[in-house]
């Protein structure tokens, strides 16, 4: 374990996107907090990541969108090609916002806004749980000691020379054992690659070694996200742990960073002690736990819907049948309107 010992109001579990976004969103209210991550250092999972307007709005919040977007092209038009039959379907942008983030470069600009000390590394939590007495949160690290905290925690084309791909394969049989060793995950790629256009091929194999990843995706399912309880007590979560995805709409991560800014506004109405505010009179933890309540009412619909629509367009992406797509086509078509709406979100001022 990493070197944290002591009380803390604000204990934030994971310097991930969302944790990280998190902290800097209350730093920016005047609120301070301490990221505990089990990693030795920061680390980005992945190569790049997409960002849409919905993105760009959390992070102009979050005071880094200026700096980022001199480090990401924009781009207006998507083209989808399919190996099977050679259609094409093209997404126009027009004046939405799309990017695409090296994911150090928005890890390390989330991380540069912190307060030096902010992030403790090498503190992994096995357990959080709530003193029934104090209603302090107690994390349980892996070494057997313990901390208690008084609130609440998580768990759980991009420049002109630069390219993010990625292959996606359902059901792998076994865990290989291959995270970490990209030698392995080069191979598997260009194997599940055969048959491709050659410049798809070419490309795969003058990528840099050490870009080679390899990541399980897990979802929660949008039921599960609608009905689930979300919150407990002055303990929530949020990122990934709250809403983990498929990649199919390229919104997991944007999710997290609009988690960020409603639990940052949220957070900062509780703990600042305005007597005319809506939380005046109550104790710290009564407060805190209502405007927890009110962060997961404001993002619960917002997250369901993104996990169903991810949800039922991996679904087009895995089925073969005319019968099935087309049926998925209209309920897309039905509950989420055109292709972009999702992008259409703004988490609001911070
Ligand atoms: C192939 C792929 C493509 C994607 N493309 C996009 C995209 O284009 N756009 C987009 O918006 N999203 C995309 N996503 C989703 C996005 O990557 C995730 O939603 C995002 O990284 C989640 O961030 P997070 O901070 O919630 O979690 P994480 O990034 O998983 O961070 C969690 C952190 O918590 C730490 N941690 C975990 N448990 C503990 C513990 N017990 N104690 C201490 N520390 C702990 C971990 O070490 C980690 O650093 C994609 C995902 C995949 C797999």
């Amino acid at each position: 374990m990493g070197s944290y010992s002591g009380d803390n109001d604000i204990i934030i579990i994971g310097a991930g996107i969302c944790g990280l976004a998190t902290a800097l969103a209350l730093h920016r209210k005047g609120i301070g907090s301490l990221v505990l991550e089990r990693a030795d250092s920061l680390r980005a999972s992945g190569a790049a990541i997409g960002i849409h307007t919905n993105g760009w709005c959390a992070l102009d919040q979050l005071g880094v969108g200026p700096t980022l977007r001199e480090k990401a092209n924009r781009i207006y038009v998507v083209r989808h090609v399919s190996l099977d039959n050679g259609m094409t379907r093209e997404v126009l942008y027009g004046n939405e916002e799309y990017r695409n983030l090296v994911r150090s470069d928005l890890i390390q600009a989330l991380f540069d806004g912190l307060p030096p000390g902010t992030v403790r590394f090498g503190c992994h939590i096995v357990q959080v749980k709530t003193d029934p007495v104090t209603s302090q949160s107690v994390l349980h690290f892996d070494d057997g000691s313990m901390a208690t905290a008084k609130l609440f925690d998580f768990v759980s084309p991009i420049g002109n020379k630069l390219v993010h791909w990625f292959i996606f394969q359902t059901r792998l049989p076994e865990d290989y054992g291959i995270s970490g060793k990209p030698e392995i995950i080069r191979e598997a790629a260009l194997e599940l690659i055969k048959g491709f256009p050659p410049e798809m091929i070419e490309l795969a194999e003058n990528s840099l070694l050490d870009s080679f990843t390899f990541t399980k995706i897990r979802y929660r399912a949008p039921w599960d996200l609608l009905l689930g309880n979300l919150h407990r007590g002055t303990v929530t979560v949020a990122g990934d742990a709250m809403h983990v995805m498929g990649p199919f709409l390229g919104q997991g991560g944007a999710a997290g960073l609009e988690d960020a800014v409603v639990l940052g506004r949220c957070l900062a109405k509780a703990m600042q002690m305005d007597p005319n505010g809506d939380y005046a009179g109550k104790q710290l933890v009564t407060r805190v736990g209502l405007a927890l309540d009110e962060y997961v009412k404001e993002g619960r619909m917002r997250v369901t819907r993104l996990s169903m629509q991810t949800y039922l367009n991996g679904l087009l992406m895995a089925t073969s049948s005319g019968f099935t797509s087309g049926l998925i086509v209209f309920v897309l078509k039905t509950l989420f309107g055109g292709a972009l709406e999702h992008t259409q979100y703004d988490s609001g001022r911070l």
